[in-house]
């Protein structure tokens, strides 16, 4: 009875180690230590993903990704606030111009989960940066003035944690704007709060003149529901495509099959497996960390294994604000008499005669 009633008053799901506690996913005395956890980094554990772990596994893959650790409060020399440098390249609040032909919008601080690895774990969250009216404006008019911007991708925070009015009026101001032919949300939405991506706020997102793309945050076959997987229904069948985003997490998806299952269920759900991001430097973020090499061998694991549509490019995003690379693996290395060679995806090595097969 007690635990019905509980139910009831924490609907919404957990946002404090007490609450988390309540749901059973930490003990009580890990909830008073994981306080000092609390106190520094944003929790929330939403209902639809708390539903969705398997309480008596060990590493459930989706606890491991709501539910604080002690080991957050750990952190290493070269993690860093602002690991890839948004502050270096912030003409204006909330707006990061780091390539020429666009630039990141961080519309919005909340999010629905806060992810133990975030790389803006620093920014998130209550009391975190928010982008108010007179910043939306200033930084619409610098979009504006910048005939070079092709592109405005629309971050956080989780920029769909936004009302359907607010981000249709903020679409309006950016169809305005001429040069601006994409727009790209990022999110997690439909993974971590399916119930919120209504049909008015994915209308918001259709019919109009720039191009809109969204880009979704997913980790693991696990995370889509049969509530997620409508929730990304709704945007294809509106016409808006999907691609997929991930971050390669040591205990949650750092092994060929859990990786080749989540892309290959992307796929099926009409969404581009489009980056896996090797995890930045944020801090108290080590325990999630795996060295390049480990990515790289993944990546070689999964090509030739499944389909070129369900392989991501494996990316870099180099820490101090130097900008995205992929980083591998790399298939080709020079070779004797002007020809290359090439590992073919059983690792055996073929020369390609560069001269013989150019026009020259
Ligand atoms: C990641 C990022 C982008 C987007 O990069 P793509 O490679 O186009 O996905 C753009 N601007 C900044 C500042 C970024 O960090
Ligand atoms: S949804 Fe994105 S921005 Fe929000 S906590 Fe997770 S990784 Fe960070």
């Amino acid at each position: 009875m007690a635990r019905m009633t509980h139910h009831r008053i924490q609907n919404t799901g957990a946002t404090t180690p007490e609450a988390l506690a309540l749901e059973g996913l930490v003990t009580s005395d890990e909830a008073k230590n994981l306080k000092r956890v609390a106190h520094r980094y944003a929790i929330s554990a939403p209902r639809h993903l708390v539903d969705l772990i398997d309480k008596a596994a060990e590493n459930d893959p989706i606890a491991l990704q709501i539910v604080p650790s002690l080991q957050e409060l750990v952190t290493t020399d070269d993690e860093s606030v602002d690991p890839i440098g948004d502050h270096t390249h912030s003409p204006v609040r909330g707006l990061v111009h780091r390539y020429p032909d666009r630039v990141l919008l961080k519309v919005h601080n909340a999010c629905a989960m806060y992810c133990r690895f975030c790389f803006r774990r620093e920014m998130v969250g209550p009391g975190g940066d928010i982008m108010t009216d007179a910043d939306t404006t200033e930084a619409l008019g610098y979009i504006r003035s910048n005939k070079k911007i092709w592109e405005v991708i629309l971050t956080g925070g989780d920029p769909m944690m936004l009302s359907a009015r607010r981000i249709s009026t903020l679409l309006d101001s950016l169809d305005c704007i001429e040069h601006v032919k994409v727009v790209r949300f990022h999110t997690r939405l439909p993974v971590a709060a399916p119930e919120r991506v209504t049909q008015d706020l994915v209308a918001a997102l259709s019919n109009r003149r720039a191009t809109v793309y969204v880009a979704v945050h997913s980790n693991h076959a696990r995370e889509f529901s049969a509530d997620t997987l409508a929730a990304c229904r709704k945007f294809t069948d509106l016409g808006i495509p999907l691609v997929g985003q991930t971050v390669l997490l040591k205990g949650i998806n750092d092994n060929a099959d859990t990786l080749a299952e989540l892309f290959r269920t992307m796929v099926e759900a009409r969404i581009m497996p489009y980056y896996l991001h090797h995890p930045d430097l944020a801090p108290g973020t080590g325990h999630f960390r795996v060295p390049i090499e480990t990515g790289q061998e993944l990546m070689k694991q999964l090509r030739g294994r499944i389909s070129g549509l369900a392989i991501p490019t494996y990316i870099l995003d180099i820490p101090g604000g130097y900008g995205k690379v992929p980083v591998g693996p790399s298939y080709i290395s020079g070779s004797e008499d002007g020809g290359l060679e090439i590992q073919d995806i059983n690792g055996q090595a073929h020369i390609y005669q560069t001269q013989k097969n150019s026009a020259l």
